[in-house]
């Protein structure tokens, strides 16, 4: 093997892709590209209950969708597949075997009954409960033969030691541990287990992942060394919270990458806010090119990371302002049904794109536009004054009298209202957008001019005056 860069995401697929694990995959990928390396996917499916293909589905989507793309995984061919743990049964029993034959590992027969008694005794007695080791000596002969075991990794009296490349130098006593099960009763590999073996096997030279992993690490070294496995080098990033300090959830807007996609937020917006996550890349926007130059695992920070809705929003505001606009135009589209032309909605997203926060801001405007207004209190009370009624009338008018309504054309209709009628500012303006809108704010009128056309600002003026 080269001693090229190799990092994985390891997602497993109990759930939708989460912000803080899309953060994760964010900063292996970043690694990855940086340094020329391979970044692998793998799907960590162990946990046969809780894992379905419908998430392992969504995760790779979302992932697509961020443009995350990887070298190696369960959709792609790749020297050390499968990349699904649930198809490398075989290949966990080899090194299960391995271990057991040298005395490393050994089965269990207690019963759940022993050790949740073992447990209150310890908690009563102030120590951490851990396996106490009963099951270590069992000879053979000793061994029931009708209950199916666990298989415990027997744990060597050690102090592990390694140096996290953002919490450096970290230090464990394993005798907190206890003999930790690495077989399940059900003969499938326990996290702690698979994870090693596919570390080892698929060559991972760096593990970058959360915080929540970091009391994993030295139970993973053990066995890592226990099979002469070289040890990866670690990185654990810390935790994403809302602005409340506590995890990140639903109640804080988003959990998820789905839900985020759903409030109408642009990939490039949630990538660029998951930068600052941990990570001070000295600037406020950035585009994946300069994200990869400027990444480094020694300034990423230890303190926990807070995600913020409203910094996201302006990302995403700036974000779809800079938007190709056939590109929003085909995510707006399925709004629209047939009610509209190609030609009014490339031109009505022109319009709009620099004045929202989410994609489906666009459609909600522009729907709301499409129906007759509903006139609010404000904008009856603009439309009561005697001198509105002659602005609309001059309107009617000078729209009247033209083919079709742009920007030129609404400057111009402007003028002559103003000339003929000597009212200006809020007394020119206010009426039209009542009348128009029913509302007293919103859009630029000229925009709102251009993208109701003529017959319908005629129509919203006479049934004014019906
Ligand atoms: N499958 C684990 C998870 O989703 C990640 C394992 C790892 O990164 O080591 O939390």
């Amino acid at each position: 093997m080269s001693n090229k860069i190799r990092v994985r995401f390891a997602p497993s697929p109990t759930g939708h892709l989460h912000i803080g694990n899309a953060r994760t995959a964010l900063f292996n990928w970043l690694f990855a590209r940086q340094q020329d390396g391979q970044f692998v996917l793998r799907i960590e499916d162990t946990d046969t209950e809780r894992s379905t293909k419908a998430f392992e589905q969504s995760i790779l989507e979302d992932l697509e969708w961020l443009d995350l793309d990887w070298d190696e995984g369960p959709d792609k061919k790749g020297p050390f597949g499968p990349y699904q743990q649930s198809e490398r049964f075989g290949i966990y029993k080899k090194y299960v075997d391995k271990l057991t034959n040298q005395g490393k590992a050994y089965p269990c027969y207690c019963t759940h009954e022993r050790l949740e008694e073992l447990r209150q005794k310890q908690i009563k007695a102030g120590w951490p409960p851990r396996y106490d080791g009963r099951c270590r000596t069992l000879s053979k002969s000793e061994r029931p033969k009708d209950i199916k075991p666990v298989l415990r990794f027997l744990v060597p009296e050690r102090i592990v030691v390694f140096e996290d490349k953002i919490h450096k130098k970290l230090s464990f006593d394993a005798a907190v541990f206890g003999d930790f099960i690495i077989v399940g009763s059900d003969g499938i590999a326990t996290y702690n287990f698979a994870v090693v073996i596919d570390d080892a096997l698929m060559g991972i030279t760096h593990v970058i992942r959360g915080e929540d992993h970091l009391s994993n690490t030295p139970r993973q070294i053990l066995i890592f060394d226990a099979l002469c496995f070289p040890v990866p080098e670690y990185a654990h990033t810390p935790l994403i919270f809302g602005p409340d300090r506590t995890p990140l959830s639903k109640r804080h807007g988003a959990a998820s990458i789905k839900d985020l996609k759903e409030s109408g937020f642009l990939p490039e917006a949630i990538l660029n806010h998951l930068c600052h996550l941990g990570f001070s890349p000295g600037k406020e926007f950035l585009s994946m090119d300069e994200a990869v130059k400027l990444f480094s695992l020694q300034r990423l920070s230890r303190s926990p990371a807070i995600f913020d809705m409203e910094r996201l929003k302006i990302f995403n505001r700036a974000y779809i302002e800079k938007a190709e606009t056939n590109r929003l135009v085909n995510l707006v589209e399925p709004y629209f049904k047939e009610q509209v032309s190609e030609e009014w909605l490339k031109h009505a997203v022109e319009a709009i794109k620099g004045e929202v926060v989410a994609v489906k801001d666009i459609p909600k405007i522009l729907l709301s536009f499409l129906k007759q207004p509903i006139v609010e209190k404000e904008a009856e009370k603009v439309l009561e004054e005697p001198s509105a009624k002659e602005v609309l009338k001059v309107l009617a008018d000078a729209v009247e009298k033209q083919e079709t309504l742009n920007s030129d054309v609404y400057k111009e209709i402007m003028a002559g209202i103003k000339k003929r009628t000597g009212e200006s500012g809020k007394r020119l303006f206010m009426p039209i957008r009542a009348v128009l809108t029913g509302k007293v704010q919103g859009l630029e009128l000229e925009k709102i001019f251009v993208l109701l056309g003529k017959k319908e600002i005629l129509e919203r003026v006479r049934k004014h005056f019906a």
